[in-house]
């Protein structure tokens, strides 16, 4: 028997060990379960190579579990060790490494995510002793034990030991003892190793016998040691590719698209990454893509590692050059890392790319569930602009489909306007903007559908990218304003009386919306335009909806939303109410307006009077005789106001067509709405 202490000069480093991996107290099972996959692995190369002659026989890995003694043992038929390679490697280097790993998180716990390539040493997060009993492959060899309670003190001793290979016998510790169930082993198992390259043994598989389910003598396997990734791309059909994504997110839809990631220059990388079909309820949270480092999962997440916007992609990748031994933030920093995000944007857009020239009907069809990664994508890396402006996809109000450069060539004649800058219209909502796309199509013009969450960003995208062009939503402006052909616009001939007059009428009839202010605006549409036509501005729409997604501009989202009420003053129906109003009020109005006219006279007389004076020099009968007038002034408007509201009131055509405009904008709602059909079935 020898007895030595490991080298180490930290007293004892295996509380430390414990209390700073608490959390993920589970990955010891990885790495012991990796190092017998390990030592499987090189016993198979030494033998490839003929520098092992003798017989491999089964070459599995077992785990098993005794609770009466309360151990879990990790066994394997590997290269084993001799006394001097458990004093090399697991004395010296795996202990060094250890402590190594302490010293430099020890005032970062945070740093320690449980991700790190822990090693041989990690059993001792759940072990109150641990022993090794191994038997290398070398010839005439002797079979060693080794066991440590966690102080820096070992013993070794030689022993019995029939099979080549390595037993790793855990003595599970109080805190720990869910490592003793079945199940959560199996769970582990499932969750670390299931694709490991070789045969994982744990327990029997079971058969259903005399009404219970009993143990056949046949070894469970938990492990495919051939997963998708690690084929050739060439050997797998689409079902297989299907498979593994079931496989991988049980209960999933179809995967609209894969790509086979292949790499071995300026670093190894396999994977497969799924274009899932996004649900506006998935919980991206439980589909996330699985790292691997030589088919042992690591973890799921990827921060870092995948450029941001292909975080919503699924399935497996799997490198052994990405360092897992490292903190996130160095992770993120690191050179190789970067290289990798890049070459697999390169990949997607390519594999983009390719469907699209090879197949456009495909790629259309699924442009619909594809569109907020390429747009994403766009939003958020420079390079994948570059690449993806070629395929992506506006899709119109017709649902057709173009490029950029298709759809540009398309609006170019018909769209551009008097300042030369290309107009693309597009609608939100095809239902409730549906009369504004008519009036837009049937100008010729054509209409976008922009309805992606993401859209309202990649319209100023494009906006930027795309040369003398701007967005407009079909709502923001009467036809004819849309695109501006021309410098002269139809006049409107109203005089200000009579605007004053129109803007009241039409504005005591406008239902209370909460949240919402009316603009009264007049536009000479020609006869054959809407009547009254209400739009919202286009810039502070958008402040509008900006405020929604982004903390810091809540200003504009407290704002009320404001609409224009656009009267086409060549509308025979408004050219009515103009008319019909100065009939019915003239005779009740002509004094308050006389009045009104001589109080205003008076007041410009005042104000003049105290223009170039100081405030103090003004006499105070002047000042007071000024605010009387505009008092008076105020209270003669509200008189014409209300003289006019009363006449709107009793006439139904102004509050129909105010309603017909609120109509076709989805705005006439409730009790406004039914008091409208009421009014439409009394006038016919
Ligand atoms: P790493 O696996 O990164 O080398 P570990 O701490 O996990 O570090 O293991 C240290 C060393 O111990 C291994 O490199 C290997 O030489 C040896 N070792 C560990 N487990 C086994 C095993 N089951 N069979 C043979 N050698 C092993
Ligand atoms: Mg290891």
């Amino acid at each position: 028997m020898q007895k030595g202490t490991i080298g180490v000069t930290t007293d004892n480093i295996f509380p430390v060990i414990k209390k700073f991996l608490y959390s993920d107290h589970e990955i010891f099972l990885r790495e012991l379960v990796s190092n017998a996959v390990d030592a499987t692995q090189k016993l198979k190369t030494l033998s490839s190579f003929g520098d092992f002659k003798g017989e491999l026989g089964a070459m599995n890995v077992s785990v098993s579990i005794d609770k009466k003694v309360g151990t879990l043992t990790i066994s394997d038929h590997g290269v084993g060790m001799t006394a001097e390679e458990i004093e090399k490697y697991i004395n010296q280097i795996a202990f060094s490494g250890a402590e190594e790993f302490l010293e430099k998180y020890k005032n970062d716990a945070n740093a320690i995510i449980g991700h790190f390539g822990l090693g041989f040493y990690s059993s001792f997060m759940v072990s109150k002793k641990v022993e090794i009993r191994t038997l290398s492959y070398k010839e005439g060899a002797q079979a060693v034990m080794w066991s440590c309670d966690g102080s820096p003190a070992y013993e070794m001793s030689d022993i019995e030991k029939a099979e080549r290979g390595t037993d790793i016998i855990l003595y599970i510790d109080d805190e720990n003892k869910e490592f003793l169930e079945e199940a959560r082993i199996e769970t582990l198992l499932k969750k670390y190793c299931r694709f490991l390259p070789v045969p994982i043994v744990f327990g029997k598989e079971q058969e259903w016998k005399d009404g219970k389910y009993v143990d056949t003598d046949k070894d469970k396997v938990i492990n495919d040691m051939e997963p998708a990734w690690t084929r050739k791309p060439t050997d797998l059909k689409d079902e297989d590719y299907k498979k593994f994504y079931e496989d991988l997110y049980p209960g999933i839809d179809e995967p609209l698209f894969w790509i086979h990631l292949n790499i071995d220059y300026p670093f190894k990388l396999t994977g497969i990454l799924y274009f899932p079909k996004i649900k506006n309820n998935i919980d991206i949270n439980r589909y996330k893509i699985q790292l691997y480092c030589n088919q042992v999962f690591v973890t799921d997440s990827v921060e870092g590692i995948v450029p941001d916007f292909l975080m919503l992609l699924q399935g497996v990748i799997d490198s052994p050059d990405i360092p897992l031994n490292v903190s996130r933030s160095y992770l993120q920093s690191d050179a190789n890392v970067k290289k990798i995000a890049g070459y697999i944007t390169k990949k997607v857009s390519e594999r983009l790319q390719e469907i699209f020239n090879s197949d456009r009907k495909q790629f259309e069809e699924k442009w619909d569930d594809l569109k907020i990664f390429i747009e994403y994508g766009m939003l958020s890396d420079e390079k994948f602009y570059e690449r993806a402006q070629k395929f992506v996809l506006l899709k119109d109000t017709e649902d057709k489909y173009y490029t950029l450069d298709e759809y540009k060539t398309l609006i170019e004649a018909n769209q551009t306007d008097k300042d030369g800058q290309l107009v693309y219209l597009y609608a939100t909502d095809k239902e409730a903007q549906y009369s504004y796309i008519e009036a837009a199509t049937s100008k010729g013009y054509d209409v976008l559908l922009m309805n992606g969450q993401l859209d309202p960003h990649f319209i100023g995208l494009l906006e930027q990218k795309l040369e003398k062009s701007r967005f407009v939503r079909v709502d923001s402006d009467v036809i004819d304003k849309l695109i501006k052909k021309s410098e002269k616009e139809a006049q409107v001939t109203l005089d200000e009386q009579q605007r004053d007059m129109m803007t009241t009428v039409f504005k005591s009839q406008l239902p209370v919306i909460e949240k919402s202010d009316f603009l009264v605006m007049f536009e000479a549409m020609g006869e054959t335009a809407q009547p009254i036509v209400i739009t919202q501005n286009e810039f502070m729409r958008r402040m509008k909806d900006m405020a929604a997604v982004q903390s810091g501009m809540a200003f504009y989202g407290d704002l009320p939303d404001s609409y224009n009420l656009i009267v086409n003053t060549e509308h025979p129906l408004t050219k009515r109410v103009l008319a019909d109003a100065e009939a019915s009020c003239k005779e009740e109005l002509a004094p308050v307006l006389d009045e009104l006219k001589t109080v205003n006279e008076n007041i410009s007389r005042l104000q003049e009077a105290k223009k170039d004076k100081k405030d103090d020099e003004v006499p105070l009968t002047e000042k007071e005789a000024l605010k009387n007038a505009e008092e008076k002034a105020k209270e003669l408007r509200a008189k014409e106001a209300d003289i006019l509201k009363l006449y709107a009131d009793k006439t139904p055509l102004v509050r129909q067509l105010v309603d017909l405009a609120l109509l076709s904008n989805n705005m006439l709602k409730g009790e406004a709405l039914s008091k409208f059909i009421k009014r439409s079935v009394e006038i016919l």
